[in-house]
């Protein structure tokens, strides 16, 4: 057994591990400005992993242009993949995403908004909380 048991990590383990930009957002469910993040418009096929802990969440195959300003998925790639809670910081209610694997924030997911997808789910995911691993997807 090598499984990393994330629960159990101090604050200092996950500096030493992640920049304090990364800290900011994956630790203290901090947000990235919006257009700024690295995958906002990436249309490159592949894997999205934690960049905290390197599962892998999101595909380029549920990615979608939402023009929101943070790259926007309808789907995870395994809805085990990720925890949903109820977020009621800034005087909003929303849903927070959160790695299944590691706990770490990921962004919020909104519902009914009348994208033309498959779930009218918008995962609106910090660039900076994941990695693309570029892959061709089937
Ligand atoms: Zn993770």
């Amino acid at each position: 057994m090598t499984q990393n048991n994330y629960s159990d990590w101090t604050e200092q383990q996950w500096r030493e591990r992640l920049t304090p930009e990364e800290f900011h957002v994956l630790r203290q469910a901090g947000t990235e400005p919006p257009g700024m993040g690295e995958y906002t418009d990436t249309t490159t096929e592949g894997i999205y992993h934690c960049r905290a802990c390197g599962e892998d969440l999101f595909r380029s195959t549920e990615k979608f242009q939402s023009h929101c300003g943070w790259p926007s998925f309808f789907s995870p790639s395994n809805s085990e993949k990720v925890i949903e809670r109820e977020d009621t910081s800034h005087g909003m209610v929303r849903t927070e995403v959160l790695c299944a694997t590691c706990g770490s924030h990921l962004g919020h997911v909104f519902a009914g908004e009348g994208y033309p997808t498959p779930t009218d789910l918008r995962y609106c995911i910090n660039s900076i909380a994941m990695t693309l691993e570029e892959k061709p997807m089937q």
